[in-house]
């Protein structure tokens, strides 16, 4: 294994020059595992008995990857409105449910501030809704596909909103620093 921790490395390309280094970190793999384990073992069998045994860790898996995706959601987010004001982004570094970005500093104005502090956790927002919706077209005697939609759709929804509180380091506390730059 690299020094880094990296196991997995790729890039994602937005034309020209603009492509940014993904980067899947050991602790990605470790808390799939971790999250999975808790989910299967801990959570789903206590709150949605009588499952097949082999379904809470199939439902688990599932919530664990797209968990783990939405936190790629939230910094793409923020490197994609990075990218259109300008800024470049070298680096994403997802480590599980949290990730982390390398763009370029220099001073950029509030309302660009605004904007890509705005969109990690609008992104999370709007996973929120995506799952909602597959979700409510669900049938509605299908427990555990619904568990596996319905969960990370909570999960997303509050992490978007916990982000969205205006306090540092959260995004919200970014927001609340570039509207009071601008006034
Ligand atoms: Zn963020």
């Amino acid at each position: 294994m690299p020094a880094d921790g990296v196991v997995c490395r790729t890039w994602l390309n937005f034309g020209g020059s603009r492509r940014i280094e993904l980067s899947l970190h050991l602790l990605f793999v470790l808390t799939m595992a971790v999250v999975t384990w808790l989910l299967a073992v801990g959570l789903f069998p206590r709150l949605f008995p009588g499952w097949q045994p082999g379904l809470y860790w199939l439902v688990a898996s599932g919530v664990a990857v797209i968990d783990c995706l939405a936190a790629l959601a939230h910094e793409l987010g923020h490197a994609v409105v990075a990218i259109a004001r300008g800024r470049r982004v070298y680096r994403i570094t997802l480590y599980g449910l949290a990730a982390a970005a390398r763009r370029s500093a220099g001073p950029s104005r509030p309302r660009d501030q605004f904007a890509i502090a705005l969109a990690g956790p609008v992104s999370h927002l709007l996973v929120a809704c995506a799952l909602l919706c597959a979700w409510s077209m669900l049938p509605i005697d299908n427990e555990p596909l619904r568990v596996a939609m319905g969960f990370p759709a909570m999960s997303n929804f509050l992490a978007g909103l916990l982000n969205l509180l205006p306090v540092s380091p959260l995004d919200g506390g970014r927001v609340l620093r570039a509207v009071l730059a601008a006034l």
